[in-house]
């Protein structure tokens, strides 16, 4: 999974198929979405049209547990083949559980589900995404698939020290969204501006390199060309420990989205 790709949340399914493609010229090979987002057309349509070999395209998305229905195994293999249906795919590289939903206590079972889809392979990997340690203590204890990745809210307001311990001692991927704190007060706080300043790079290219020198995946979103570019030219310079421990003190535990303990 490349360490850096591309997240379309609140981009509209007319203007997914624009930014995907130029996020593909850009150079990135990772593309996340989710069933919610109502872009999934769009965006596989990038995805296919780009002449880009399938093996070097890593693609994600997301079952939306939502209210609306009981999800029985055989209405999470529906909904997971409704996605590759307007992906325009055969496969996806991972599926995530987009919420655990706790209070409906089904994780388990649509996850038992999502071990089925892994083994038939048209989801090469399946994960979680907003699961608290409880829940993914919960999910070691009683599966059997290791979740390959968990997609949590992750910036320096909210550095997630538990949970990221919690996976590097199974082995689960750190994957950040809002790694950029979906553009606000992150972006301009002083500390970031002055690192900035210092390496003569932007706010938002010191965050994604806090992020990658942390070792986790990272997908920035922008619907701005520069700002695509921008975000993954961030290969070419290096925090520094006096950088990297000046950003681990921002972390306030502020989160812009929901309580994944209780959103449902
Ligand atoms: P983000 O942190 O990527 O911020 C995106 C916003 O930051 C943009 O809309 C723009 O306003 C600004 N921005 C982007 N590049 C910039 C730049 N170079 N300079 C200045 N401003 C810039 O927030 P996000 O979109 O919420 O998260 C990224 C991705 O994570 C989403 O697109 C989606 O794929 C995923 N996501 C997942 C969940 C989940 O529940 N699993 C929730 C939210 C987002």
């Amino acid at each position: 999974m490349p360490q850096l790709g591309f997240g379309v949340f609140q981009v509209p399914d007319a203007e997914a198929t624009a930014a995907v493609e130029t996020a593909l010229a850009a150079g990135y090979r990772s593309i996340d979405t989710a069933a919610v987002y109502e872009n999934e057309t769009g965006t596989g349509k990038a995805l296919t049209g780009s002449g880009i070999p399938r093996d070097e395209l890593f693609v994600t998305t997301k079952l939306w547990n939502s209210a609306s229905r009981a999800w029985t195994r055989d209405a999470v293999l529906r909904e997971f083949d409704a996605s590759l249906e307007r992906l325009g795919l055969e496969y996806v590289d991972l599926y995530l559980i987009h919420w655990p939903r706790a209070v409906r206590d089904d994780y388990l079972s649509i996850y038992r589900a999502f071990e089925e889809l892994a083994a038939g392979g048209r989801a090469r990997a399946i994960g979680v995404s907003n699961f608290q340690p409880a829940h993914l203590e919960r999910l070691l204890a009683e599966t059997s698939v290791v979740p390959a990745v968990n997609q949590i809210e992750l910036h320096p307001f909210l550095a997630q020290s538990e949970l990221r311990a919690l996976h590097a001692r199974h082995g689960i991927t750190t994957e950040a969204w809002a790694p950029l704190g979906q553009g606000k007060e992150l972006l301009s706080a002083p500390v970031i501006a002055g690192i900035a300043e210092k390496h003569g790079r932007t706010p938002a290219q010191v965050v994604l390199r806090w992020h990658l020198q942390l070792g986790h995946v990272a997908i920035p979103k922008s619907v701005t060309p520069s700002r695509i570019r921008e975000n993954i030219d961030v290969f070419g310079f290096t925090l520094d420990d006096e950088d990297m421990t000046a950003i681990a003190a921002l972390d306030s535990g502020t989160r812009l989205g929901p309580d994944p303990d209780e959103f449902d």
